[in-house]
């Protein structure tokens, strides 16, 4: 939330809140600045990375080996919570965040309300696809949020520059696929938005 970096030459002058520099070899230096202080930097080995307390309870990368169909299958067969709180979980899945579930669910044409435990196989191996096409579309389109350092005022995580969403922040918006209203609702405190057509059950 809110934090950001820059990417500043050695006579740039250094902005307020600026929490941690990095001198660069080129004498540039990369500044996270992070005015609410919600960041955390730790310093840690390479070799112990995945033992660091904050990392090790996260769940499998999308696009790593362990996240296959039977891994979200078992996750899902055994949460009674919505498909949509879940795939929130970053102890279950790591990265997907409120944008790219809502995405993955209208791709994958499922209601984001749906209890997680009574999602037929034919419906999870959906998903599952559609999770990876709608993250790697995510870092393959130039026109999604990609870290721009010579931006002047440097790049804020989470935020997108160009709009591509096909749910997200559309409610009212007609469905690119079948025309009807998009809807939002708001769950878990987060605003959840699908198509009450394509994503009917
Ligand atoms: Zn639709």
């Amino acid at each position: 939330m809110t934090g950001k970096f820059l990417y500043l030459n050695a006579d740039d002058e250094l902005p307020k809140h600026s929490q941690a520099i990095f001198y660069l070899d080129n004498d540039r230096r990369l500044v996270f600045r992070d005015q609410r202080q919600f960041g955390v930097m730790k310093l840690v080995g390479s070799g112990d990375i995945s033992r660091t307390k904050g990392i090790r309870e996260l769940a499998p990368e999308p696009f790593g080996e362990e996240f296959g169909f039977d891994y979200l299958k078992s996750i899902l067969k055994k949460s009674r919570r919505s498909l949509k709180t879940l795939l929130l979980d970053q102890t279950k899945i790591l990265g997907l965040g409120n944008i790219y579930a809502a995405e993955a669910l209208f791709r994958a044409r499922i209601n984001p309300f749906k209890t997680a435990a009574q999602l037929s196989s034919a419906r999870i191996e959906r998903l599952h696809q559609s999770i990876l096409e709608v993250l790697s579309d995510a870092i393959t389109d130039s026109s999604t949020s990609r870290i721009n350092l010579e931006q002047p005022d440097g790049f804020s995580y989470g935020e997108a520059f160009e709009r591509f969403w096909r749910v997200y922040e559309r409610e009212g918006e007609p469905c690119f696929k079948c025309g009807a209203k998009i809807r939002r609702e708001v769950h878990g405190g987060r605003s959840t938005y699908w198509c009450p057509r394509c994503q009917r059950r």
